[in-house]
């Protein structure tokens, strides 16, 4: 299965796919978080542009930032915070530089490692879309959590791939009806950043007319 590039659907998605189903529909079909989300994302890019330009040298590593990527396979563009390139027998060759080098992505997050998979996947449909346009094969990456300060190095094993080719097909069915998941209310509702127009509390066997009475008296 090949995905023609004006299908292709946002990498980082799978992120939000991963969390929430109905909170990717949410944002990336029916734009509910347009504004926020690609304002946010529009600061990104260009704090990424600047980082763009501080790519670096240094000996047997090479440090590219904010490469962008895709996947006809999995269907998926988007952009690395880092790539590494390690200079290894195993490695690719690239163009200007001698020697063989070895791709490493690393994912920078504000926050600390998650009790979920999304960040893990992410990394993974990265290393997927670097191993489909550097025709090599890439065993590991790593996350690096702000909070924590630390480098969690990430196995892209058989089965971490398989998810992730999984979610990248259901996105794509999705995508293609149009579909968004109806509420499912869980533990990470009340973390989410769309709870506000998920409305979750309305499957907590409360009437929508209690609820927004509620709500227009909080708001009194
Ligand atoms: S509030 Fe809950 S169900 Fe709604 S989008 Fe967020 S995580 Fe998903």
């Amino acid at each position: 299965m090949s995905y023609r590039e004006e299908d292709y659907l946002q990498l980082s998605g799978i992120q939000h796919f991963a969390f929430c189903s109905r909170q990717w529909a949410l944002i990336h079909l029916e734009h509910l978080w347009l504004e926020n989300y690609q304002t946010a994302q529009g600061q990104l890019l260009h704090q990424r542009c600047h980082d763009a330009n501080q790519d670096e040298s240094r000996g047997d590593l090479l440090i590219l930032r904010d490469l962008r990527v895709s996947s006809p396979t999995l269907g998926l563009s988007g952009a690395c915070d880092v790539v590494e390139f390690h200079r290894n027998s195993q490695g690719i060759s690239l163009q200007g530089r001698k020697g063989l080098w070895l791709p490493y992505p690393v994912e920078y997050k504000r926050g600390k490692p998650k009790p979920h998979q999304a960040d893990e996947l992410q990394l993974c449909a990265q290393a997927i879309c670097l191993e489909e346009m550097l025709c090599c094969s890439i065993e590991e990456g790593s996350l690096f959590y702000g909070e924590t300060r630390r480098r969690q190095p990430v196995a892209f094993d058989a089965s971490l791939r398989q998810t992730v080719q999984e979610m990248a097909t259901q996105m794509h069915q999705y995508a293609q009806r149009g579909y968004t998941p109806k509420v499912k209310p869980k533990k990470g509702c009340s973390a989410c950043s769309l709870k506000d127009l998920c409305l979750p509390v309305l499957c907590k066997k409360r009437s929508a007319a209690k609820w927004t009475a509620e709500k227009l008296e909080e708001e009194a």
